[in-house]
């Protein structure tokens, strides 16, 4: 058997994921000049849970383009259309699920230059897309001190979410790099919550600023923390966790949501 050979028998097989629904954009909200909520609905949302906190779906678009929406297949490990090619499928925070209604919510960041970015600037109702999932949230200790919440404005639905979901009597430290001023938007009122927005330098790497609110910030004993946002910063944040802070893995939970430079995220 030749090596090609070999390693196509040895690549990992991927569990197809949860099958697309159909939806239609119902409505269209700006939140801030940075980000926009999109109320996804239709009846094959029937059926639709989101248990923990910060889980995700597949945001299935028409592809560059066409307004047509081609629903695809599950091959080798990726969702291919009709015609071979890739589907457009980007991943977001179910931000709010409606089972009476049968509506979704995203909050999706207008950062400029993206197939969804520019998808989510145009829509209007009756626009079809398609969902797939939820995949895994986060299953927060109930009996921790305190929680560090860090993220960029990608993190931000995720981080609405865990501060409605965390125990009421347990401290939030919550730190969110915005790349522009305007990106600030309302969070949830809590009242053990202390929010910091820190503002990425003109010309920085996307996370540097959070990178450095996360290292100066003081930590407790015991400190759950959830981060979210560009890669590199979260690996930069998860070595510095590890290697400086000694904080033990099973007390991170540490994700990238997108990749500078690359299209469709870190798992694309
Ligand atoms: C679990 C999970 C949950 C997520 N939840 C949300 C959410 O609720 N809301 C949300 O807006 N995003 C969320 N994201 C991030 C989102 O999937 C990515 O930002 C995605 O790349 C956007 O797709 P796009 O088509 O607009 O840009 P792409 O076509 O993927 O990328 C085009 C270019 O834009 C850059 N880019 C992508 N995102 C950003 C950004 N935020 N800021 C600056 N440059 C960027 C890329 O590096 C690339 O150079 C989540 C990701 C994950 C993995």
């Amino acid at each position: 058997m030749s090596r090609a050979e070999e390693d196509a028998t040895t690549v990992r097989t991927r569990r197809e994921p949860p099958r697309f629904r159909g939806v239609a954009v119902r409505r269209v909200e700006p939140l801030t000049p940075r980000m926009v909520r999109i109320t996804l609905a239709g009846p094959d949302l029937e059926g639709l849970t989101v248990g923990d906190p910060a889980a995700s779906v597949r945001l299935l678009l028409p592809s560059p383009g066409t307004r047509e929406l081609a629903m695809p297949t599950w091959e080798r490990n990726e969702f291919l259309l009709p015609d071979g090619r890739r589907a457009t499928i980007r991943t977001f925070t179910p931000r709010r699920v409606d089972p009476e209604a049968l509506e979704l919510e995203l909050d999706v960041v207008l950062h400029g230059a993206g197939v969804a970015c520019g998808w989510a600037e145009a829509a209007g109702p009756g626009d079809s897309a398609a969902i797939s999932g939820p995949g895994r949230g986060y299953a927060f200790d109930l009996d921790a001190p305190a929680f560090l919440l860090a993220g960029d404005e990608t993190a931000v639905p995720a981080i609405s979410q865990l501060l409605e979901a965390l125990p009421d009597e347990t401290p939030v430290q919550v730190l969110i790099e915005v790349a522009d001023p305007d990106a600030r938007s309302p969070l949830p009122d809590r009242r053990r919550a202390a929010v910091e927005w820190c503002d990425l330098p003109p010309g920085a790497p996307p996370g540097d600023a959070l990178v450095t609110a996360v290292r100066d910030t003081d930590l407790v004993n015991g400190v759950r923390v959830w981060a979210a946002g560009e890669a590199a910063s979260m690996q930069r944040i998860r070595r510095h966790l590890f290697d400086d802070r000694e904080l033990p893995r099973s007390h991170t939970a540490v994700r990238g949501y997108w990749k500078h430079g690359r299209q469709g995220g870190p798992d694309a």
